[in-house]
């Protein structure tokens, strides 16, 4: 049987979060595997380094926004016991950056949430259904309580 060495949740801080941590907890624990942790930014505006750094119209609560992101990450990181280093936070499109760090750090499996959507939802699309199709690793999507 296959197991698992490397596992990489995406967590979106949402209250179904721990659900996740859990069985995450529980696949690495039954594969002896190591876990990365990913948070992509992708309701904070990015810096365009293009045209220089372009300071945010309320660059206070910008910042402060991201700190609160990253004291997010780093609870989780903590609970399980990641190591500082393979916690990411990323700016950009969640289903892009996730498969690009995936594919970067060699990781076998990733972790996301599933809501099971129906109708229009369905139709727009899941960011666990956007990583499956851009991914070659095998993904597990975990259903989420109602
Ligand atoms: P969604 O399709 O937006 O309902 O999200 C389903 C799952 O995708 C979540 O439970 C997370 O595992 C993952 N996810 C969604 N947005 C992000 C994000 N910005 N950063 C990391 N993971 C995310």
């Amino acid at each position: 049987m296959k197991t698992y060495k490397h596992i990489l949740l995406a967590v979106d801080f949402s209250e179904d979060t721990p659900f996740i941590i859990q069985r995450t907890r529980d696949i690495a624990l039954l594969n002896k595997a190591k876990i990365s942790l990913v948070h992509v930014l992708d309701n904070i505006p990015m810096p365009d380094m293009s045209y220089g750094t372009i300071i945010p119209l309320d660059y206070e609560i910008e910042n402060k926004l991201l700190e609160i992101e990253k004291n997010h990450l780093n609870h989780i990181g903590q609970e399980l016991n990641v190591p500082e280093n393979q916690r990411w936070l990323i700016w950009g499109s969640p289903e892009d950056e996730i498969c690009t760090l995936a594919e970067k750090e060699s990781v076998d499996i990733i972790i996301v949430g599933s809501h099971g959507r129906h109708g229009l939802a369905l139709l727009l699309g899941s960011t666990a259904n956007g990583i499956l199709h851009h991914t070659p690793c095998d993904v597990l999507a975990i259903r989420l309580p109602k």
